[in-house]
């Protein structure tokens, strides 16, 4: 792997046997990450965005691929290893409501990590480290022991936020943090996980559905469809010059806020192909306004088209 990246994932699969056959959720994803910067992957509910979260992490266990983080192969890592290695790697949901034990405190929420690592010897020196991480994320202490339901969205997102970050990890996957946000929460959450990333040099993969979300936010971003990534690039480079179709519309759908604004929407349109044993060509051919014949019978390779910018499309192949 190269020095500069914290963090490489090389064709990382996960296939789930199903009654009707192999559903390829992930399949054969790459990308690489440097320290402290932030990789948006953003696709449709579906396109195996938190799966692949999750495989890189080995919350599930991947089917194929290497993923090497900080220079460590983790999927040579037996449990009791990969236990200690999840101090390092850390992961925020989406819906903090759920996600949070509506039976436990917001103290007892967030002392859970350091408890069941036995970081601390006494409940004193746990609850100062409670009260600190509160003070971390923009959380009053007054609230250290009310209940996820007596508190709005933000506030039970910055118990997450508090609690992924409980065992000072390097690397957080955000997935979807803010969907279940209004938008002016989730604007203080991403704010508030910018100021995070500066001051504790975080590196984050931030999954979600919501392209406009990641354009202030990732450096990078990987588009996904039905298990591939169709396009990776800086986030200049996406917003500005979208290659791929699939990415084309789903950046027509972002609204301007400028009525004089001509930008068109693109519509897609026709059924999702199925990610259980899919098809050869292209598995966005059936939606696709470009495609053409040869695109349901050949699959496209993802082609580098300029320095950190690649996409998987006949039409950019025929360009090279
Ligand atoms: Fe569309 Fe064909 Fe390109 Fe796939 S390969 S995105 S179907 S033009």
């Amino acid at each position: 792997m190269s020095e500069n990246n914290f963090l490489e994932v090389r064709d990382l699969k996960k296939y789930f046997q199903t009654s009707r056959g192999m559903l390829h959720a992930v399949d054969g994803i790459s990308f690489s990450l440097k320290k402290g910067e932030t990789l948006g992957i953003v696709g449709e509910s579906g396109c195996g965005k938190s799966t692949a979260g999750r495989a890189i992490l080995r919350l599930i266990e991947p089917t194929e691929g290497q993923i090497y983080f900080d220079g460590i192969d983790i999927r040579a890592l037996n449990k009791e290893e990969m236990r200690k290695m999840r101090h390092n790697m850390q992961i925020i949901f989406q819906d903090p409501f759920s996600s949070l034990d509506p039976r436990k405190s917001v103290s007892q929420i967030i002392e859970e990590p350091l408890k069941i690592n036995r970081i601390y010897a006494t409940n004193r020196e746990r609850l100062d480290r409670v009260k600190e991480l509160m003070d971390l994320v923009g959380l009053a202490q007054r609230l250290v022991n009310t209940y996820p339901h007596e508190l709005d969205g933000g506030r039970r997102q910055r118990i997450g936020i508090a609690r992924s970050l409980a065992l000072n990890p390097q690397f957080i996957v955000c997935d979807e943090p803010v969907s279940a946000l209004d938008v002016s929460i989730q604007a203080q959450i991403l704010n508030l996980m910018k100021e995070l990333q500066a001051k504790l040099g975080l590196t984050y993969i931030f999954i979600t559905h919501d392209l406009s979300v990641v354009n202030h936010f990732s450096d990078t971003i990987a588009v996904m469809y039905l298990g591939k990534i169709v396009e990776k690039g800086s986030t200049e480079d996406i917003f500005s010059h979208p290659l791929h179709p699939y990415t084309q519309a789903l950046l027509s759908a972002i609204p301007i806020p400028d009525i004089h604004s001509r930008q068109e929407r693109i519509a897609i349109k026709g059924e999702i192909t199925s990610p259980i044993d899919p098809k050869p060509g292209c598995r966005f051919a059936s939606r696709c306004p470009k495609a053409n014949d040869y695109c349901g019978r050949a699959e496209p390779a993802l082609v580098e088209t300029g320095p950190g910018h690649s996409a998987a499309c006949h039409l950019i192949e025929s360009i090279q």
